[in-house]
This record gives C-alpha cells, structure tokens and sequence, in this order.
C-alpha cells in the first residue's frame, strides 16, 4: 500500500528516562540517514535488519550536534507496521524528545496521527482489529494481571476463538443449502432442523461463555472498586497507607478527569485494586462529611469489595453496627486491627456480625496480619480457579456488545427453529450472528468505524 513516512513520540510523555521516536514507511531509513552519523561511520542504509546503532543526531545544514541516540533499524515486512521501522532512543525529557521529533518532521515525515502505527498494522494485515484494540488495552492495562488480559488478546486468543465458531457457522450454512438443494432423504426438513437446533444450542452455550469472562475482564481492567469504611481513629488511614506502600501505587493515566472522589490504585498479588476515596480517608477522615451522604451511599453501592476496619482495643459499638448494615449483601473483608493493645472487643459478637465475611486480625502498627488480608483478597477474587490464566477474558466492551447481539442473533435461530419459521428466514439470523462475531476481529467491519476506532489511541502507537 502507498502511505506517508510518518513519525511519532512512542513512549509516554513526561520526565522518563529514555523516549522514542518512532519512524514508520518507505522513507524511513532515509530519513533517519539524513539526521544521524553513527560513531562507527557506517551508513545506516547499509544495516542489516533489526540492529541498533549508536551516535548523534544532527542539524543536516550545519552539521551541529543535537543529541546523542541509538537508533534502531527494522526492515519491513518484519516490524510493527509491516513497513520499514527506524526508533530513535534519545534522553526522556519534553525539550529534548520534542526536539527530535521536530528534526524528523522537517526532514520529511509527517506527524502520525492517534493510533495510525497501529492502524497501518491492521491496514497492512498484520494484526486484526481485535489484536489493534488490544494494544490499546495495553496502553491504558493498569496492573500486570490486566497487561496479561491485553496481551492474550493481542496473541490473539480471542480471534482464534471468534474464527473457530464463525468456520462452524459458515459449515453449518453451507449444509443447509446441500440439505436443500440434494435432499438425500424424504424428512430432509426435520432433518435440517435437527442439525440447525443442535449448532445453535452449541453456538449460543460459547457465545455465553465468553460474556461470562467479561465481568472478570473488566475488573481486571478497572480494577476492583474497593472503599475502606470504619469508625474514626480504627486504623483506615494506616491501612490505605500500608497497601500503597506494600503494593506500589498504581498512577492512573486517565488525563483531565476531575473527580470528587479520589482514586489509588494498588496492585494486590495480581488483583487490581481501584482504592475509592482515599482522600476521604486522608484528609477528613469522614467520607460522609465530604461528599455528603447521598453521594457515599452511592459508593458504597458502587464497590465492589469493602474493607470494614474495626477496633480490637475497644468494644464493639452500635456504629460499627450500622455499617454492618450499610454493608449488607456486599462482598466485605473485616479487618480487626489493634491486636497489638489489649482485646476489649468481643470476638464472638464480631463472628456473629460478620456471618459469612472473611475475618483478618492485624496490627498495621506492627505490620502484622497484612499478609493474610492480601491473600484474603487474592483469594475472594480468584475463587482458587482463575489464577491458571488459562481463561479467555473478554474485556473490550465493543466486543461485548457484539457479543450481546450475536447471542441475540442466535437466540433468534433457536426461536425460529422452534416455531418452525421457514428455513431460509433462519439462515438470515444465523447469517447475522456471523456477521456480528466477524466485527469484533474485524471482518465485517466498515471503513467509518475503523477510523473511529484507531483515532482513540494514544498517539505514537
Ligand atoms: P483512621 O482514623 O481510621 O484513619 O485511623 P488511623 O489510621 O489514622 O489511625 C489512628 C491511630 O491509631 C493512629 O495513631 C495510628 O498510629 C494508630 N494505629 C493504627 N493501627 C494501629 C495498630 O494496629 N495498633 C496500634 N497500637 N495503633 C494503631
Ligand atoms: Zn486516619
């Protein structure tokens, strides 16, 4: 295909410590020739495919040092974009990528626009669409575990899976018409029902399959909202502190979002935790004075894990009651912390109260029982089955609303069949759902919505 050289920051911008330029197109090696003179005084026309070279780039008019790089050639089809690829290593601060980028620009790229390296990945039938939106889950994956999500994704699991039920689809339409057009038998009608009944049943069974993953996809990509409640003075504020410090926070990208209720994110044995309010617990103390009742109830019912703190140094009080109550029918951890000082509270009671939540005892002051709470939590998440990893998750929610039609779809063959609707009516329904599925890897997929789509990118990838 005929496309510019285009080129781009790559890494994310701010004060990292290295940043690339990434150069993609016919042009590429050309254009980094123009800019760089390697230490060793070799041209880079003449590298061989995917090294990587040391030097300086400079002003090509006056020869004037700009920076000091390493720069990485890959030849095409090999490379991102299945076309030429130059990555220019330089130092991460604004100034100095900005001004490499520009020394690109004037030397004949055009800026990439939003996801465009990703896009001509797609374009140039490296990658699916499923695979393309994958790298954009990856750009924004908050913790390992949901980096891992992305990844398969890309190493396109879920394609393999889509394209499997779509073959079985098209080889059960193609059946009905040889059904139809060479009816071997005189109950080719009953039989053809039979067989449609039975793929659809099987179809509709896989389809669900893959929903159900989704909730558990987008945990793992929003992390698990999660609120720490207790009487003042329990220990909340220590407790937000230990698993920030224990896990390392989190940052979240998500730009220009003002928001009351502040956020942390930790990493807990793979469980992303999205720490709701914790300005709340660091400034106020009092989640219901800050943001008013209306709106905590409404976080509350939001979470999706409570961390109920109490006190062990003091008996258990009528308000660590009420937010029993507040709580109820919630996924909830109760955390008796203080096991340091003398037990006044009644353990029995708490049992009592608790019924089926998890009890840990910690003293945070001591550092203890910290572990226990983490794998309290790994545990509730991952039921002791999911860890394997070995489970498809669907997590894009595109692809889930695509699912949701295609399930509709399929559900439609089913209730033709049953209502004994003309067989080429129900070939139409079965059509649509492979239609559908064919959108999520994108087979079926129009123009306008793959613009749409990569123009959310971040720019540079
Ligand atoms: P919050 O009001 O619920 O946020 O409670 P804080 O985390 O601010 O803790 C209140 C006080 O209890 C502080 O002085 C903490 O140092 C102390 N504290 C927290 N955890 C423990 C613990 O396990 N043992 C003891 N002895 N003191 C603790
Ligand atoms: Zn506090």
């Amino acid at each position: 295909m005929d496309f510019d050289t285009i080129a781009a920051i790559s890494t994310p911008l701010g004060e990292g410590g290295i940043a690339i330029v990434r150069i993609s197109g016919e042009e590429a090696v050309d254009i980094a020739e123009k800019i760089f003179r390697s230490a060793s005084g070799k041209s880079l026309k003449e590298a061989a495919s995917h090294t990587i070279h040391y030097g300086r780039l400079i002003q090509p008019k006056t020869e004037e040092t700009i920076e000091e790089v390493m720069v990485s050639v890959m030849r095409a089809p090999r490379t991102y974009t299945k076309e030429d690829v130059v990555e220019i290593n330089c130092h991460g601060g604004m100034v100095s990528v900005n001004r490499v980028l520009q020394l690109v620009l004037n030397n004949g790229a055009s800026l990439a626009e939003p996801g465009e390296f990703t896009k001509r990945a797609f374009l140039n039938g490296r990658i699916d669409l499923s695979q393309a939106e994958a790298v954009m889950d990856l750009i924004r994956a908050k913790t390992d575990k949901a980096m891992n999500v992305a990844l398969d994704q890309m190493e396109g699991r879920l394609s393999k899976l889509i394209t499997a039920l779509r073959q079985e689809i098209l080889e059960t339409l193609a059946h009905v018409e040889v059904n139809i057009d060479y009816p071997e038998y005189d109950d080719v009608e009953e039989m053809t029902h039979r067989m449609l009944t039975e793929k659809a049943d099987h179809i509709q069974k896989e389809i669900n399959k893959l929903l159900k993953t989704a909730e558990q996809g987008k945990i793992l990509r929003e992390g698990l909202s999660t609120v720490i409640i207790g009487r003042p003075n329990v220990g909340k504020s220590s407790l937000l502190n230990s698993l920030v410090q224990e896990n390392k926070a989190i940052v979240t990208d998500v730009p220009g979002t003002t928001r009351d209720v502040i956020e942390e994110y930790v990493n807990v044995r793979g469980v992303p935790l999205r720490l709701v309010d914790t300005a709340g617990i660091r400034e106020t103390e009092d989640i219901v004075e800050r943001i008013g009742v209306e709106r905590s109830r409404k976080v509350l019912k939001e979470a999706d894990l409570i961390l109920l703190v109490l006190n062990s140094a003091e008996p258990f009080t009528p308000e660590d009651k009420q937010l029993f109550a507040a709580v109820e029918g919630m996924d909830v951890i109760v955390i008796v912390n203080k096991t340091d000082l003398p037990r006044k509270i009644d353990m029995e009671q708490v049992k009592k109260v608790a019924g089926k939540h998890r009890i840990i005892t910690t003293s945070l002051l001591q550092e203890e029982g910290i572990d226990d709470l983490e794998q309290g939590i790994a545990d509730m998440f991952f039921h002791g089955e999911l860890e394997a990893g070995d489970i498809t998750y669907v997590s894009n929610s595109r692809h889930i609303a695509l699912l949701h039609q295609a399930l509709q779809a399929i559900e439609d063959v089913q209730a033709g069949i049953a209502a004994g609707t003309p067989i080429d009516i129900v070939q139409i329904d079965m059509t649509r759902t492979w239609e559908l599925l064919g959108e999520i890897i994108g087979d079926t997929v129009q123009d306008s919505l793959i613009d749409q789509l990569f123009s959310q990118f971040c720019l540079g990838k």
